[in-house]
């Protein structure tokens, strides 16, 4: 969390999305201050995605509603909802699906500019200064997407973003592609931009060493709902959902030598189209109890447990540190 109050640039509330019958989102609610990043994290299939989109409104929510400023998004009319999309953008995990290979990379970042009318009669400067924010090179201009690395392309792809100076990007698994020494560049990147340029994120991402070094809050999500929400620190230090107790204890250590005490996850993730009743992590929870089944556990003082307060605690936060520091050392070492 910033320093200062919580100024709220977005409120998602009870957010649904069913595709006929998945139930990909069912109900989650969040916030996103300004200038902080919010990590949406689970297993593939969990809604993180669908949510992302449901917030920028590229999938129209089955209930529930996005506020941008205080402003319902679905209260927009077209026009108005344009203007605003500027102010949104994405981040895609594929840079080379999300580039058009027809084009070159400064028509590529020209043409958001002309679509907003911003910088007119100056959108070469622009790129330029764009190309140079996200350390590439003005020559770069001239080339195609297949001319340039993994790496490179997602700097694009976040000059792209940020061509049209908005308050919030979505960053869909933005570096699960990329090699991890890779990642630590981009990472630097994005945590660099967010400084200088005041931009909140929605960090996508199942790989949690990842989270731990960018997100501000961290918010699980287990079967289209939200099971714990807390700030990075404590959700690390002090997991305090069994199914995040698990997650976090999947982490590799790559340190030869050290081990740490894995949960096993019993059963496979339930189906979306027929989640349990009561709550939804009860068939995979070796803390379950009848309760479990009879009543779905809200989300109060950041966590979906009924229990949470008599299960034993798991102390991840010095196991985790070798992840930790081994990104930091990689970090440190692509900082110029
Ligand atoms: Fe486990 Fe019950 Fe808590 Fe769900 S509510 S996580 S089943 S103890």
């Amino acid at each position: 969390m910033l320093e200062g109050a919580h100024v709220k640039l977005l409120q998602a509330e009870n957010l649904v999305k069913h595709f006929q019958r998945v139930r990909a989102v069912d109900g989650i609610s969040f916030e996103v201050a300004a200038g902080e990043t919010l990590a949406l994290v689970g297993e593939s299939g969990c809604g993180k995605s669908t949510a992302g989109r449901l917030v920028l409104r590229l999938l129209e929510p089955t209930a529930g509603r996005v506020l941008f400023e205080g402003e319902d998004l679905a209260k927009l009319d077209d026009k108005a909802m344009r203007a605003r999309r500027r102010s949104l953008q994405i981040i895609f995990q594929d840079p080379y699906g999300s580039l058009n290979p027809r084009m070159t990379v400064g028509q590529m970042l020209e043409e958001p500019l002309v679509l907003h009318g911003l910088h007119p009669g100056k959108t070469a400067e622009r790129v330029k200064e764009l190309l140079n924010l996200v350390g590439l090179a003005p020559e770069h201009a001239a080339r195609y997407p297949h001319e340039f690395s993994g790496g490179q392309r997602q700097r694009i792809g976040i000059a792209r973003a940020i061509a049209v100076e908005p308050k919030l990007i979505v960053c869909d698994e933005a570096v699960s592609a990329l090699d991890v020494s890779i990642q630590a560049q981009v990472i630097n990147l994005l945590q660099d931009l967010q400084r200088r340029l005041g931009l909140a994120y929605i960090f996508i991402a199942h790989d949690l060493a990842v989270v731990r070094h960018i997100a501000t809050r961290v918010a699980v999500m287990y079967l289209g709902r939200i099971v714990e929400l807390a700030e990075k620190r404590a959700l690390f230090d002090h997991p305090r959902h069994p199914y995040t107790q698990a997650l976090l204890s999947a982490i590799p250590v790559p340190e030869p030598g050290l081990a740490r005490t894995r949960i096993l996850l019993e059963g496979d993730v339930p189906s979306p189209i027929d989640p349990p009743s009561g709550c939804r992590f009860r068939t995979r929870c070796r803390y379950a109890q009848p309760k479990c089944a009879a009543e779905e556990p809200p989300l109060r003082e950041g966590v979906a447990c009924h229990f949470w307060q008599d299960i034993p605690s798991a102390p991840s936060a010095t196991e985790l540190m070798p992840v930790n520091e081994r990104l930091t050392r990689l970090q440190a070492a692509f900082r110029p």
